[in-house]
């Protein structure tokens, strides 16, 4: 039986996986579909990880946290998890997908989230070159130029606010002429002089050569209108990956909020004793790799807490 299973491999497994085994845990396992390093391996540039002078690729800044955590006893197993489930015994059973099981005394679910894609012309082809899903990590990079903003929620036009501080200007896009967002932030964006509404708007496609994005051509009242911008970020909500903690009833292991975030307390504890959860898929998570690997530190501490008391908690 494992002392601990970490579902994902990101920078919030990545950091728990470190911390659990340097703190003493022997036998634990993350399980990472693919190869460690998570959603950040995606960007070009990363520059607001402390500790590095200069920008480096998302590729460069997770290269040595497999290995640093490997070096304490980590094993990482190349599986994609299906389910967490727990017994009778409060011990949990992580099934994957290949159809094997495991058994472990506690479970940190670390798996993400994934923005959700708007389905444009080169929305693909661009990603990471000129179309992002982050204004804190790639806003900075047009500063005083012009940039663009697709949807009409809470994100993106709490995005668009923080983009006007930093572009000369942003064109938000919404398919529609009223937006989801809340009435407060609304009246912020309306009263914000950077910010121009282009409302009842479809887009059609996103163009550009080797060097990135150069412009978006989007098509309103039959028309189409070419915006000359280097940027695009596209806001159109977010998948949590919460799958793996969905039973075969059909109800969570957890509770989760309306927007099927994980609900933890400030040590990472789900209302299931021994099942914690860190980074991007927690509630209220400020989807950004230092604090996922906060996350994953603080869930780590919490699930050796609980392994040395097992005994007298069940
Ligand atoms: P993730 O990094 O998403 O890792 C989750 C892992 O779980 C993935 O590797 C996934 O393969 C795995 N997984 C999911 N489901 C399963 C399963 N069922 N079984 C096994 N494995 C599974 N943040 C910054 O701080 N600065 C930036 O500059 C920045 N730029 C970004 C640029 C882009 C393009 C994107 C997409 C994100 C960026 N972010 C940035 C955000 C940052 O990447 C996330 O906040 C961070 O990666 C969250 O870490 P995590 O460990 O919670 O989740
Ligand atoms: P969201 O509320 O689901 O909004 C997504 C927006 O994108 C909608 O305006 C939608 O248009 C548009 N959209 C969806 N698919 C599209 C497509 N293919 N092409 C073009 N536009 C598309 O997502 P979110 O803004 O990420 O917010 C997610 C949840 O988190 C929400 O419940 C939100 O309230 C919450 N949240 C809260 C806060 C906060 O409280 N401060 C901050 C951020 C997020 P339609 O409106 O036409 O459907």
């Amino acid at each position: 039986m494992l002392d601990l299973a970490i579902i994902g491999g990101g920078p919030a497994g990545l950091t728990a996986g470190l911390y659990a085994t340097r703190g003493g845990l022997k036998n634990v396992v993350m399980y990472e579909k693919g190869l460690p390093g998570g959603a950040i391996t995606q960007s070009s540039e990363v520059e607001n990880y402390p500790g590095y002078c200069e920008p480096v690729s998302g590729m460069e800044l997770m290269e040595c946290w497999p290995k640093q955590a490997m070096r304490f006893g980590l094993k990482h197993h190349m599986n994609e998890v299906k389910r967490v489930s727990q017994n009778s015994d409060k011990t949990f059973t992580i099934e994957l997908l290949d159809g094997n099981k495991e058994l472990a005394k506690s479970v940190i679910v670390a798996t993400g989230s994934t923005p959700k894609k708007a389905g444009f012309e080169g929305e693909e082809e661009f990603f990471g070159r000129g179309v992002s899903t982050c204004a804190t990590c790639d806003g900075f990079f047009y500063k005083d130029k012009e940039v663009a903003v697709i949807g009409g929620g809470d994100t993106a036009l709490e995005e668009a606010l923080y983009l006007a501080n930093i572009a000369s200007k942003v064109y938000l896009i919404h398919r529609r002429d009223t937006f989801r967002a809340a009435p407060s932030t609304i009246e912020r964006v309306l009263k914000n002089p950077k910010i121009e509404l282009i409302l009842n708007a479809r887009v059609k496609k996103v163009y550009g050569d080797e060097t990135g994005v150069k412009g978006i051509i989007i098509e309103q009242d039959g028309k189409e209108i070419d915006l000359k911008v280097p940027g695009v970020f596209v806001f159109v909500g977010m998948n949590v990956n919460n799958q793996v903690l969905k039973q075969e009833d059909g109800t969570f292991l957890c509770s989760v909020n309306k927007y099927g975030e994980v609900i933890v307390d400030l040590k990472m504890r789900t209302d299931v004793k021994g099942l914690f959860a860190a980074g991007d898929i927690r509630m209220e998570a400020a989807k950004q790799v230092v604090c996922a690997a906060g996350d994953g530190a603080v869930a780590a501490i919490s699930a050796i807490e609980y392994v040395d008391k097992l005994e007298e908690i069940v």
